[in-house]
């Protein structure tokens, strides 16, 4: 599937609810969503009709999808090594979205939005353990420290993303040290600790067809 590059907003109003996906402006008044939450384009006003079965299993794998900014191919993949190992299958799903480092990096407030994360990560400003890492779907394990570079630690966005972050709930399984703009990973998250507005079992019995 090819990269998506249109405006991320009309992703939020496909989905009619806020994804969050960019960063204080989900915040502001600027939010299309605050002013026209109904799906983009032509007909967009009128598709009101519930959805059912297997439109709303798709729309929550779209859902997941769009929030971690995954493509088709990778989430697909997350979902057959959840279904292959040991647990609830929805739950190492999401488990395996949320350990990506690019939203390990989004989350101890290194970026506004994931995908701001994500080109932190991709430009090489990004350690772990004090290794370069610049792999977005780099699975990030228990004890492992997440870092900006020393070099990197001018970067002007850094100090919005620290201010931003400060707004929101820290996630428990991490560490965070806003200060030193780095964190710990203490646990995999659990599913309490993934507050994502997606039902993970629609998606586990859409792709279970
Ligand atoms: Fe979604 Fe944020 Fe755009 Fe609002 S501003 S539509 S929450 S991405």
């Amino acid at each position: 599937m090819a990269r998506y590059t249109d405006p991320v907003c009309r992703l939020c109003r496909r989905e009619g609810m806020k994804l969050f996906l960019k960063g204080t402006k989900c915040f502001s008044d600027k939010c299309p969503i605050e002013k026209r939450n109904f799906a983009p384009g032509q007909h967009g006003k009128d598709r009101k009709a519930k959805i059912v079965g297997y439109g709303l299993q798709l729309r929550e794998k779209q859902k997941a999808k769009r929030i971690y900014f995954t493509q088709e191919g990778q989430f697909r993949n997350y979902f057959e090594k959840a279904a292959r190992s040991k647990g609830v299958t929805g739950e190492l799903l999401l488990q395996q979205l949320e350990r990506r480092l690019d939203n390990v990096v989004y989350r101890i407030g290194l970026g506004v939005s994931r995908r701001q994360a994500r080109q932190l990560v991709r430009h090489g400003h990004i350690q772990v353990d004090g290794r370069k890492v610049n792999i977005p779907s780099y699975q990030v394990s228990v004890g492992e420290e997440i870092a900006i570079r020393e070099g990197s630690r001018k970067l002007a966005i850094l100090e919005l993303a620290k201010d931003f972050a400060s707004h929101q709930n820290s996630p428990t399984w991490l560490e965070i040290d806003r200060d030193n703009y780095k964190g710990r990973v203490q646990s995999l998250p659990k599913r309490e600790e993934i507050q994502q507005p997606v039902n993970e079992q629609l998606i586990v019995e859409l792709y279970s067809k």
